[in-house]
């Protein structure tokens, strides 16, 4: 492998496009003020939010008094299910599906402190939430449900229109966290038929630290930040311009470019598929059984810790990651990949994460620096495993 890096991490973050760099610029520069102040300049702060809010709302077929820009998503997540629970009267609960990113797991944890969180929903062995199982859920009538779009881990997307429709039937709202869904799916909310929906402009080729949480038209929602009555008194905060400019134009070009881009991820994909699994023995795919993101393959290599071949394949020149990368570093066994195979322990995947960026090139000296990677990994294990023993 030569020297060059080969970044196939784009579900943990995205580069930044230097489109969306260049107007954040330009915003900061132009129109970085305050825009709750009465003034000039104010007002041009005012003006420069209300265009991104419009443009926002016209990607997500809604309108601009139901987009309330956050600084990402783990707080449109926290604000979407810790929000309409604090709104709602007391005993009210909220229930998610079990492969939830962990801003949506730990929301409902300090939930489950005061008895307000049910669940989880399960999922079968592809990750996806069977709609009869949802609505079995919703019989202990919670006040809201959340099920993510698409998976960050294994990419599995879930069939929110049909369960969209059986929330409304039993009067349950419905939460979806669709971070990773921009730059691969179709995100409008009136065919989603979602009260409440989550992005996060860095996983679709904006910048880190701003996020939008759509709120339909009457859904209650107390706010988590207290302040001022910015964002219609939802999230308190002067607005962060440069970021929610960056945002827009990042939330546009994707939705512009989806499908071209979709169909080149899905080649790529298949191509890395279909060269590691001829290249090496005991190579398995999670989750490539049901819709999935078109451009994430999640791998699991028998013998082998995620961890060690993620940090083999980063030595290598190649970023990757095992799982979340939002717990990396603690590498803790996936909860996705629990969920999708229970009695299983400690199972980990490798999550691979092509973007708009990648080339066959790339994928193929990937699939070539595998085998001796495994290679190496096993023959470490096989030789470490007999002293585990001794301890
Ligand atoms: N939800 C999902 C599905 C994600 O992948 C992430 C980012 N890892 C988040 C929420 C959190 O978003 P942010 O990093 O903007 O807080």
């Amino acid at each position: 492998m030569n020297s060059e890096r080969i970044y196939l991490d784009h579900a943990g973050t995205t580069p930044l496009r230097s489109e969306v760099a260049n107007v954040m610029t330009e915003t900061s520069l132009r129109f970085g003020f305050n825009a709750s102040s009465l003034h000039f300049e104010g007002r041009l702060a005012r003006a420069a939010l209300d265009d991104a809010r419009d443009r926002v709302a016209r990607i997500l077929g809604a309108k601009r008094t139901e987009v309330v820009f956050t600084s990402g998503g783990t707080e449109s997540n926290n604000l979407a299910i810790l929000g309409v629970v604090q709104a709602a009267a007391p005993g009210a609960r909220v229930v998610a599906s079990a492969v939830e990113h962990h801003s949506v797991r730990a929301a409902l944890e300090r939930l489950r402190e005061r008895s307000a969180a049910g669940g989880p929903i399960p999922v079968d062995s592809n990750g996806r939430v069977d709609p009869q199982e949802f609505e079995r859920t919703l019989g202990s009538q919670p006040v809201c449900a959340s099920v993510m779009y698409a998976n960050n881990e294994v990419g599995t997307v879930q069939p929110i229109p049909a369960l969209a429709e059986i929330a409304r039937t039993h009067r349950v709202l419905l939460h979806t966290d669709a971070v990773a869904a921009p730059a691969w799916l179709p995100i409008d909310v009136v065919e989603l038929g979602v009260d409440m929906l989550s992005l996060s402009a860095h996983k679709f080729g904006g910048p880190e630290g701003v996020g939008v949480l759509y709120v339909r038209e009457g859904v209650p929602l107390h706010p988590l930040m207290l302040g001022g009555g910015q964002e219609a008194g939802r999230r308190a905060g002067t607005e962060n311009i440069a970021g929610i400019a960056g945002l827009a134009l990042a939330l546009e070009l994707a939705a512009a470019e989806r499908a071209r881009t979709v169909a080149r991820a899905v080649a790529l994909r298949d191509r890395l598929e279909s060269g590691v699994k001829a290249a090496a023995p005991g190579v398995s795919v999670n989750g490539a059984g049901a819709p999935r993101l078109a451009n994430l393959s999640n791998m699991s290599f028998e013998g082998v810790e995620a961890g060690d071949l993620l940090i083999a394949l980063d030595l290598a020149g190649v970023a990757v990651s095992a799982g979340s990368a939002c717990t990396s570093g603690t590498l803790e066994p996936s909860h996705v990949l629990a969920a999708m195979y229970p009695g299983t322990q400690g199972l980990s995947g490798i999550r691979f994460s092509l973007g708009t960026t990648t080339t066959a090139g790339e994928i193929d000296r990937v699939v070539a620096a595998i085998p001796s990677l495994l290679i190496r990994l096993r023959e470490r294990r096989a030789f470490v495993l007999p002293f585990e023993g001794y301890g």
